[in-house]
């Protein structure tokens, strides 16, 4: 069959790099993708061979059957932008502002656009099934993954691939690491309620600021000191709240933040530690704390088998020197809810590219990809696709041992 994939590969490009500019261009938030999500229904129904289905408000799933019986394999792609106003020049830029695909997202649906239109050009001779997952909110929490999940989409799902663009890394190499690649995310809030008061009587008053301040000092002793050194950790403490006049002391300070890890048992501690600490620190200044801890996404954690075969058939169409094992990342992804269900594998792939000044960072207004890294993302999804649903064992199969 892989003598028939290239030209289709060939075919899809122009139109991949089509589809994502207008993405670009078009760019909308967590869980308000509405055009972004009734583009992809359209792109999808015009395939054939395709089922559409909106499981959810801007979720989209595709359902792409072949001709002999198979296992099944899910292929995720996230929709969504955010609020960052674009100043990449582009001259696809967003058209929306304050409104940007700062992450890749509009890359990672196109990718797999691409891949769906070529793989459904062998239909016939494709075994098995191949669900097509297009989500909203990968940027917010709760994460759009989690009510896709509850809606089926993973149903009777055998194993399930995904890829990141990274521009970090330069374009023509990817990461596909076994095991750890990202941190699980929680994320807190500690509302620390003094009494105001005026700034030249503060023995009448209980300052909020001046102990939210220590609380905020306080939480870093967690991973200096709480945690084991050689375990990954990080309490980030990312907004600080409180009072509008120089000459008032506020009543409350609002402290928000986020915690990434891999191990549970580290998670566990942040959510209990920081509770504790943030507590007995407004107790020893006479205030009182509210605390909130809210789950975030599970560590994204790649099967050891499946990465191995997505390794190999990368090394097979990229080369050896193309495909590193990389190290874990310390930022979470919802793809981690898909994982729970299945075997899975998530890939990094490098869309950096220095001598064409895209260098920067993910969520940076000038942020960019290499578009070459399109056509890697349709070779990956689609040979990865071909070569998994001839030999992934089903669930089926598995039930019947
Ligand atoms: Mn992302």
């Amino acid at each position: 069959m892989r003598d028939a994939v290239d030209p289709l590969i060939d075919a899809v490009r122009e139109d991949v790099i089509g589809w994502r500019r207008h993405l670009h261009a078009n760019p909308e938030l967590s869980f308000q993708e509405h055009e972004t999500a009734a583009f992809v229904a359209d792109r999808l129904a015009e395939i054939d061979g395709v089922e559409v289905s909106r499981p959810t408000e801007t979720g989209v799933v595709g359902r792409l059957v072949g001709g002999r019986p198979g296992p099944t394999l899910a292929i995720r792609a996230d929709l969504d932008a955010l609020p960052i106003v674009e100043a990449t020049g582009l001259p696809f830029a967003s058209t929306r502002e304050g409104v940007m695909h700062a992450c890749g997202h509009d890359g990672h649906t196109s990718i797999l656009l691409g891949a769906t239109t070529v793989l459904a050009g062998l239909r016939d001779e494709l075994p098995g099934e191949l669900r097509l997952i297009f989500q909203p909110g990968e940027e917010t929490l709760p994460g759009g993954a989690e009510a896709l999940v509850a809606a089926g989409a993973m149903d009777g799902v055998d194993a399930v691939i995904g890829l990141h663009l990274w521009a970090p890394d330069p374009v023509d190499t990817l990461v596909v690491r076994p095991g750890r690649l990202m941190a699980a995310c929680d994320v807190f809030r500690i509302v620390v309620q003094g009494r105001g008061g005026h700034i030249g009587i503060p023995q009448d008053a209980i300052d909020p600021i001046a102990i939210g301040a220590q609380v905020v000092t306080a939480l870093q002793h967690i991973v200096s000191r709480e945690v084991d050194p050689l375990e990954p950790a990080i309490v980030g403490v990312t907004g600080f709240h409180a009072g509008d006049s120089i000459g008032v002391i506020p009543q409350t300070a609002v402290i928000t933040g986020g915690t990434n890890a891999f191990s549970p048992a580290v998670q566990e501690l942040f959510e209990r530690r920081i509770g504790e600490i943030a507590t007995a620190v407004c107790a020893a200044h006479g205030a009182t704390c509210s605390y909130e801890w809210t789950p975030g996404y599970r560590a994204v954690l790649n099967d050891e088998e499946l990465t191995a075969r997505v390794a190999s058939i990368a090394t097979e169409l990229f080369g050896a020197d193309a495909v590193r094992s990389g190290t874990p990342l310390m930022v979470g992804e919802d793809f981690s809810a898909y994982a729970q269900l299945a075997p899975s594998c998530f890939v990094m792939l490098g869309a950096g590219n220095v001598e064409r000044g895209i260098t920067f960072e993910h969520h940076h207004p000038r942020f960019d990809v290499d578009e070459g890294a399109l056509d890697h993302g349709v070779r990956l999804f689609v040979h990865s696709a071909l070569e998994l649903l001839s030999s992934l064992p089903t669930r089926a199969k598995e039930l019947a041992r």
